[in-house]
């Protein structure tokens, strides 16, 4: 169990006096610098951290957590006689070499917390003010997200189920790095998975093990590029196709061909909304025709953080206030949304956990035959909302009604 505050800045306290030579140098398990290296970790893991930042200033180091994608600071800054000796303690836990100090370097903790082993990928780099240490939690949640948690409305549920059980077809999810696609992927697969179907992915690197799925993990030095993958593919009997992203256009080439011969392919694309995948994909020198033939539907969506149910308050939307402004016609007198103020459950953020906000279309005969015309961006956009695709802003702006997440939130995303 991580140690409370009190407990902490002692153990800080200790562990510099040892590395001031104040304490008889204490070896192992009972030294305070190690134990304060596994103290940081363990605060790292209560925080629901991805990565744990040590980063020396002019006279002191600094301690930043990064939680639902956002850096968070711990209130304890950690003296500069204990900077070196700590770095070192992570460097022989991670496999470094300790006396070289000028140079990158790359390692792994396997850390036994509560009973589990967390994998640590540490980086190390060099700055003026001394070493910069980044750990990274790879397996800190471990458990896959079925379809019915990732936040969709039950609209957009339904149109997403209707795309991936199509028997064929291309399907795209679409969002920058860190917006939730491939957790929504991997709830797709997990859908599909069925003992009669074959489904196999493509990635680089395989992220998270789906039992029964059969994963490729793709090593270019050692002969395996996504289109020896993607031709291999084609023999191998298969179902569905999980791609981890296309770049390039002789995978997009692949992939269409995939779609064609009968198969559902499932994608990433990086674009700004539902709408850019049919312009990113034209710019991959796919045809219009092919984009129509194959193209069943699209996924944008965006990763906001969800309010602290802890400390959470109802407020009215003032008539003056720029949150009126942003709410436009879902303002109304009176109108009453929540906050979080912060507390100790959610670290003084008033966030805690994440929540995805998605604009899904399906290509109905109406957008097939937009695509084939080539109609632009604008035109396209009225098409797919005239036929009912919320957007992003939207279902964002659904879900500051429900009290999910905020406006701040959604103004910091899209
Ligand atoms: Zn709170």
């Amino acid at each position: 169990m991580p140690i409370e505050e009190t407990a902490f800045r002692i153990l800080i306290n200790r562990a510099t006096a040892e590395a001031r030579g104040g304490l008889n140098s204490e070896q192992g398990a009972g030294s305070p610098v190690v134990k304060l290296a596994d103290v940081l970790l363990e605060r790292s893991i209560e925080r629901r951290a991805s990565d744990l930042h040590l980063e020396p200033q002019a006279n002191c180091m600094r301690i930043r957590y990064r939680v639902d994608g956002l850096l968070q600071i711990d209130e304890n800054i950690l003296p500069q006689d204990l900077m070196v000796v700590l770095t070192a303690r992570f460097k022989v836990m991670a496999g470094m070499d300790t006396a070289k100090h000028q140079c990158p370097q790359d390692g792994h903790i396997e850390f036994a917390c509560e009973g589990r082993q967390i994998d640590i990928r540490v980086s190390v780099l060099p700055s003026i003010h001394g070493e910069l240490m980044v750990l990274r939690f790879m397996n800190i949640d471990e458990r896959l997200l079925e379809i019915d948690e990732l936040g969709f409305s039950s609209e957009n549920k339904a149109l997403f189920k209707s795309i991936i059980e199509k028997p064929s077809g291309l399907v795209i999810l679409s969002g920058p790095v860190n917006s939730g696609k491939s957790t929504s992927l991997y709830a797709a697969l997990q859908a599909l998975n069925k003992p009669e179907s074959n489904i196999v992915t493509l990635e680089n690197p395989v992220e998270r093990v789906v039992p029964g799925v059969n994963q490729v993990e793709i090593n270019p030095k050692g002969g395996l590029d996504y289109i020896t993958g993607l031709k291999a593919l084609l023999r191998q009997d298969i179902t569905a196709v999980m791609v981890g992203e296309v770049r390039g256009e002789d995978v997009s080439n692949y992939i269409v061909r995939i779609a064609l011969t009968g198969h559902l392919i499932m994608t990433t694309l990086h674009t700004e909304n539902a709408v850019g995948v049919i312009f990113r994909l034209r710019e991959m020198q796919i045809p219009p025709y092919m984009i129509a033939a194959t193209l069943t539907g699209v996924v944008a969506q965006r990763l906001v953080r969800k309010c602290c149910s802890h400390c959470q308050e109802e407020y009215e939307v003032q008539e003056n206030s720029s949150e009126k402004q942003m709410l436009g016609e879902y303002w109304h007198r009176g109108l009453r949304l929540k906050r979080s103020c912060g507390c100790a459950h959610c670290h003084g953020t008033g966030y805690n956990g994440r929540l995805a906000l998605q604009e899904v279309f399906v290509v109905t005969s109406g957008v097939r035959e937009a695509i084939l015309q080539g109609v632009d961006r604008q035109r396209l956009q009225e098409l797919v909302e005239r036929e009912g695709m919320r957007t992003l802003w939207q279902d964002g702006i659904d879900k500051v009604m429900e009290g999910k997440t905020t406006l701040s939130e959604l103004k910091r995303v899209l």
